[in-house]
């Protein structure tokens, strides 16, 4: 019988393709647990810490919470918090929100619920809408990024985290460095690397930032949490997806380039700049380089401010 390469002992469930190694249930459940923490770090993981945490309701999101709930239960002064955002997405994001919501009653995670609509006023159903209305070909994603990330931030700094945690996995990281390789955009490099301080910013961290989508993936199955897993109906129209295909692709052919690609992010970010947003936007007050930031140049451009 084939054995574990960890323990000898039991049988495998998971072969890692990069390192050659095989998992049984057990070794790949404490391999994950040991590895996220270790991307945290005493740092992060200490007494008197409150983090938030965005919650979807996909695997990604809920297996993050599953494993800091794990971490920081023990500790005392610590705190985690769950952090939803209803984007507006009909026939999508109650769904997950419902399983978000059940997942943090079980755990014992306070959880808040803010929407697209209180924020800005508009779903982001509505602001597709209108950006067809008015001939805008922007990605339905680029809109819900930027403006999920500010309400998230505001959610966070609102209730006093330290950290805002963000499910991102190997896959999603990889993606993100590729688009802005391909772009050559050093800001948003810069911003993906870097912690960027400042007071009206929470600083962001992404426990499973070295762990692929396929692990996590596995890890939720095994330890039995319930996830949402139908894709949003906008995703097929990004350009992530393209993306993400050509990396599996390379993946494939060529096991652990998923790595190498982050890892190789992490090295190069060291020597690029993080400039300070010296001025605020106009509009809503946040730090912005240009005296208009991100979001408000999007509902500008709706004609919604
Ligand atoms: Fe938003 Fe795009 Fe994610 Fe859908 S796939 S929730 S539109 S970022
Ligand atoms: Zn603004």
């Amino acid at each position: 019988m084939e054995v574990c390469s960890i323990c000898k002992e039991e049988e495998p469930i998971y072969y890692q393709r990069h390192s050659g190694l095989k998992f049984c249930r057990e070794c790949f459940i404490k391999y994950i647990k040991k590895k996220v923490r270790k991307t945290l770090g005493k740092k992060i993981i200490k007494q008197n810490v409150k983090i938030g945490m965005g919650l979807s309701g996909g695997k990604d999101s809920l297996v993050m919470a599953y494993l800091l709930r794990e971490y920081y239960d023990p500790i005392p002064n610590s705190e985690i918090i769950g952090l939803i955002v209803d984007e507006g997405i009909e026939g999508f994001r109650k769904r997950g929100i419902k399983i978000a919501v059940e997942f943090c009653k079980k755990y014992d995670i306070p959880y808040y619920i803010d929407t697209f609509e209180d924020h800005i006023g508009y779903t982001l159903d509505r602001i597709v809408e209108r950006a067809k209305e008015k001939n805008i070909t922007a990605n339905p994603c680029t809109f819900c990024g930027i403006i999920r990330r500010r309400i998230l931030n505001s959610m966070a700094l609102e209730r006093s985290c330290n950290y805002l945690a963000i499910g991102h996995n190997l896959d999603d990281v990889a993606q993100a460095v590729m688009m802005n390789y391909i772009e050559g955009d050093i800001k948003k490099l810069v911003i993906l690397g870097k912690s960027i301080e400042h007071p009206k910013f929470v600083r962001r961290i992404k426990p499973l930032k070295y762990i692929p989508e396929i692990e996590v993936k596995l890890f939720a199955d095994l330890v039995g949490i319930k996830y949402h897993s139908e894709p949003c109906p906008y995703s097929s129209l990004s350009y992530r997806n393209e993306i993400s295909e050509i990396l599996n692709l390379l993946e494939k052919k060529h096991p652990g380039k998923k790595y190498s690609i982050v890892a190789g992010f992490e090295r190069l970010v060291k020597y690029l700049p993080l400039e300070k947003d010296k001025s605020i936007c106009k509009y809503c007050g946040n730090p912005s380089a240009s005296g208009i930031c991100k979001v408000c140049e999007i509902l500008r451009r709706l004609d919604i401010i």
